[in-house]
């Protein structure tokens, strides 16, 4: 059995095993896609001590520092279960997809989380190329231009004003007919000169040249008429979704089925550890996915070297 075994080999799970293989103890590392969402990411500027950098860049050198140590890779597994230890200090089980179970004395769920998207005609096309989802990632990017951000909840609203500083204008498109994001927001949004707020608005369709986006087309849900945008950038702030539907039932999860954490990324389960998007860690970035991969790595050397083995 392991002594440390991870789920999910994005910056949370890379950092966790390179933390727990340099204790010298028995680290695997369970990854459907090494890298993550890092590998759908073009530019990165906030990777601090890295000016710039594209996503598979980073992924290649992630992956070249955790195979520096002895940790057991197995890439392109999917986990589909987990069941506890019948006492603490014992194994903790781990189901793959593919029938395979594996065994270890502490584990950390490093799984990461999806944007959700709109699902309409252009968004694929055009993602990465105007189509963005991470305001502190991007929004520099769309300096002095103009953008729309989708989704009235509080990250949409965040977003925009988050934007506004940055950009020529931001319109909001908001399905409903009310915004759901907090009052002091939406006051702050409205206080600065260049968002406007469009409500019952449906997204319909991103429009570009072939290289770029050029704009969105969207219904206005009262008068049923199709209406026409030009921006530069679309912002989709609708949910980011956490992979962690397989964990339902083990593990507590948060209302929107985050891993509810501690301070040394411990969940509900003993010896169960957790780090990244996966998480109710706030803020999602690639460096704060490292932090806390760190943390639960040694959130669970502490626990090992504390909990007599069952
Ligand atoms: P993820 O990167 O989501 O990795 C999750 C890992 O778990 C993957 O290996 C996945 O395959 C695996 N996995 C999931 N389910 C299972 C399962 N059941 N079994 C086994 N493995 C599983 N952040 C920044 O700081 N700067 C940026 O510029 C930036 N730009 C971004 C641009 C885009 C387009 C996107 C989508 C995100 C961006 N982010 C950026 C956010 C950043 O990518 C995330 O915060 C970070 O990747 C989270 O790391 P993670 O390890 O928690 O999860």
């Amino acid at each position: 059995p392991f002594d440390v075994l991870v789920v999910g080999g994005g910056p949370a799970g890379a950092s966790a095993a390179i933390y727990a293989a340099r204790k010298g103890i028995r680290t695997g590392i369970v990854a459907d896609r090494f890298g993550g969402q890092v590998m759908d990411t073009m530019a990165i500027e906030n990777f601090i001590s890295v000016k710039a950098t594209e996503g598979p860049k980073l992924v290649s050198g992630l992956e070249e520092h955790v195979r520096d140590y002895d940790v057991d890779i197995m890439s392109s597994q999917r986990a589909s279960k987990i069941i506890g230890a019948e006492s603490v200090g014992g194994l903790i089980e781990v189901e793959l997809e593919s029938g395979a179970k594996l065994k270890s004395r502490s584990l950390i769920l490093a799984t990461g989380a999806r944007w959700r998207e709109m699902n309409v005609p252009g968004e694929q096309e055009y993602r990465g190329r105007g189509v963005a989802y991470c305001p502190h990632c991007d929004g520099p990017l769309f300096k002095g231009k103009k953008v729309a951000v989708i989704g009235g909840g509080n990250s949409g609203i965040e977003a925009a004003i988050d934007l506004a500083g940055i950009v020529e204008h931001v319109t909001v498109l908001e399905f409903a007919d009310t915004l759901r994001a907090d009052a002091v927001l939406q006051d702050k949004a409205r206080s600065m000169g260049n968002i406007d707020i469009i409500k019952e608005a449906q997204t319909t369709e991103v429009i570009g040249n072939g290289e770029q986006v050029t704009g969105l087309r969207y219904t206005d849900r009262k008068t049923g008429e199709s209406k026409e945008l030009e921006l530069a950038g679309i912002f989709v702030q609708i949910g980011l979704v956490p992979n962690t539907e397989f964990l339902k039932g083990a593990v507590e999860l948060s209302p929107r089925g985050e891993i509810i954490t501690g301070a040394q990324g411990d969940t509900s389960l003993p010896g169960v550890f957790a780090a990244g998007d996966a998480t109710t860690v706030p803020y999602k970035q690639i460096i704060i996915a490292m932090g806390s991969g760190a943390t639960a790595a040694l959130g669970a050397f502490d626990y090992l070297i504390r909990t007599p083995i069952m």
